[in-house]
């Protein structure tokens, strides 16, 4: 089969032959419809430090997709061939005390499609049935989940599962970071009833994006002062809920300053381990901090998916859609930061 492959230890993706997997007796097999460039596969592409010491090569890569069960192993219940599916990336163990007690996104043995294993970037992907996450129809969704959204419902659910950490009802939150999760993650906390939404960057494409997702205020932080913003928008005493989806440590330093005391933070961006912070911030405000990791199995995917069929809009994220065969732009056009998400049709 087709499929685009980490075939050297370099920088660059090519398309290649890889074997068609084979269906274990608990697996499912999809055919790839669309999928989608996250910024994992960016890392992968430029062969950075982290990608050469975790991705086996040659493989094929990806996780942000959907397609369609064209085969059921033997020992597979609810599924039926002909459904149409996008699935967890993260493959947990079962046996760990945390899968076991139903929490399985903290499962301490989790095995990432397309970074461990054998990706979704190919005509055919494998994986445990329990891993595959059902979709609704397209038209019995509003319109809300067409192949091009349930593409990067990944991606949505790192902004829901963060975004959701916390009570956003009337809360004035911060998110740091407007790639496309920071950028979803504005459009979560809107439609879920925040009062103002405050975006930072230093990437005016993305402010951008941001603000067409609904954004009260996008802040170039190399032009405008959180504080200054903060004063236009009457806010008097600080955030009380904060969002770090950047991995920058001056972001994240940025954001400590100007929570509220009692201010709740969820931390999804990765910075660089030598990160420091002022701990005062933390300490003295009293602030809570949580560490987010992927989805909620399977929470997070029955909310987004409920979210989307009333009324989520995450359109506007989506910027590129190529062919396959067009990968070679797609990528170059990711890696330079003026796009949102980037979709690639694999049966067009
Ligand atoms: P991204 O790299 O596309 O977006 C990060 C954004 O932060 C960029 O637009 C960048 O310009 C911006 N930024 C840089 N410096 C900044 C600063 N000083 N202030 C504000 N913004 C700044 O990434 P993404 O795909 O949207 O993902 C967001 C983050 O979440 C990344 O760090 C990614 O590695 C991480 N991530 C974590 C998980 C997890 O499970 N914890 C999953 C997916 C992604
Ligand atoms: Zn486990």
């Amino acid at each position: 089969m087709k499929a685009l492959i980490k075939a050297r230890r370099e920088p660059g993706i090519w398309m290649g032959e890889a074997e068609i997997p084979e269906v274990g007796p608990n697996d499912v097999k999809i055919q790839i419809t669309k999928t989608a460039i996250c910024g994992t596969d960016i890392h992968i592409y430029n062969w950075d430090e982290w990608a050469q010491k975790t991705i086996p090569v040659p493989m094929h890569v990806g996780h942000e997709y959907v397609g369609k069960v064209v085969e059921i192993g033997s020992h597979v219940r609810g599924f039926e061939v002909g459904d149409r599916v996008s699935g967890e990336g993260h493959i947990t163990c079962g046996y760990c005390r945390n899968c076991r007690a139903g929490k399985r996104h903290l499962c301490r043995n989790t095995v990432g499609v397309g970074v461990n294993r054998a990706g979704a970037f190919a005509e055919y992907l494998v994986i445990p049935a329990v891993n595959a996450f059902k979709l609704p129809d397209a038209e019995s969704s509003g319109g809300g989940i067409g192949d091009d959204v349930a593409a990067f419902l990944d991606p949505l659910g790192n902004a829901a599962h963060t975004a959701l950490s916390f009570d956003l009802v009337g809360e004035d939150v911060l998110i740091t970071g407007a790639g496309p999760i920071g950028c979803m993650a504005v459009a979560i906390a809107k439609h879920v009833g925040a009062r103002h939404v405050v975006i930072s960057d230093v990437n005016e494409y993305r402010l951008d994006l941001a603000r067409k997702m609904g954004a009260t205020r996008a802040v170039d932080v190399r032009k405008e002062k959180l504080v200054d913003v903060m004063r236009d928008l009457r806010m008097t005493e600080g955030f009380d809920v904060g969002l770090e989806m950047s991995g920058n440590g001056q972001a994240f330093r940025d954001m400590l300053t100007v929570m509220n005391h009692g201010g709740r933070v969820a931390i999804l961006g990765i910075p660089p381990g030598d990160t420091s912070i002022d701990w005062n911030q933390v300490i003295f405000k009293g602030l809570v901090m949580k560490g987010i990791y992927g989805r909620e199995m399977f929470e997070t995917w029955y909310k987004m998916i409920a979210m989307l069929q009333s009324g989520l809009d995450v359109t506007p994220v989506l910027t590129h859609r190529y062919r396959v065969d067009e990968y070679q732009e797609a990528f170059e056009i990711m890696r330079s930061g003026r796009s949102g998400k980037i979709v690639l049709d694999w049966v067009a």
